[in-house]
């Protein structure tokens, strides 16, 4: 059974797991509790955040606590990512004025619990690697699964990038 905890972020009901991880210098820390899914972006934005593609699981803000020199900066009009001021490990990411966060998988000490669900924003991804692993691919976005944040930062992006062009 699953239930809602806002527009699209659905995790297990009962008792949520709680997941910590961390940067690779050791010097921010943080728990969550009640991860989503994982999912793969192949986006153009997490592609240069990433120097590849991104895995990431979101997670109401709330639920997470957040300790050590963190460093939020904007890379689009409405949406923004946090690393560490010590080492850069790139930590998350979220909408400005969302509700949600997106944890970087690779930060995450263990992933217990937490499915990987697909891949979205396969039209933006790189030519020199295939997607081969039989999991869902999306053009866009999934249709409501999770990444509402997500998908609402990208339309901000596109639209400001045609607006240019
Ligand atoms: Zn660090
Ligand atoms: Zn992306």
């Amino acid at each position: 059974m699953m239930v809602k905890v806002e527009e699209d972020v659905v995790v297990a009901a009962g008792a949520p797991e709680r997941h910590k991880g961390g940067c690779l210098c050791g010097a921010v820390q943080f728990e969550a509790l009640g991860l989503a899914d994982i999912w793969f972006c192949h986006c153009r934005q997490c592609r240069y955040l990433s120097g590849h593609f991104v895995a990431a699981a979101a997670v109401m803000r709330e639920n997470v606590k957040m300790e050590g020199p963190l460093k939020w900066t904007p890379f689009t009009a409405t949406a923004e990512y946090a690393f560490c001021l010590a080492c850069g490990t790139p930590l998350f990411w979220r909408q400005t004025n969302g509700r949600t966060l997106s944890i970087f998988a690779g930060s995450l000490t263990h992933t217990d619990g937490l499915a990987v669900k697909g891949h979205m924003f396969v039209g933006e991804k790189g030519d020199y690697y295939q997607i081969t692993d039989g999991l869902p691919q999306f053009e866009r976005h999934p249709p409501g699964d999770g990444v509402r944040d997500h998908f609402n930062a990208h339309e901000a992006h596109n639209l400001k990038r045609a607006n240019k062009e």
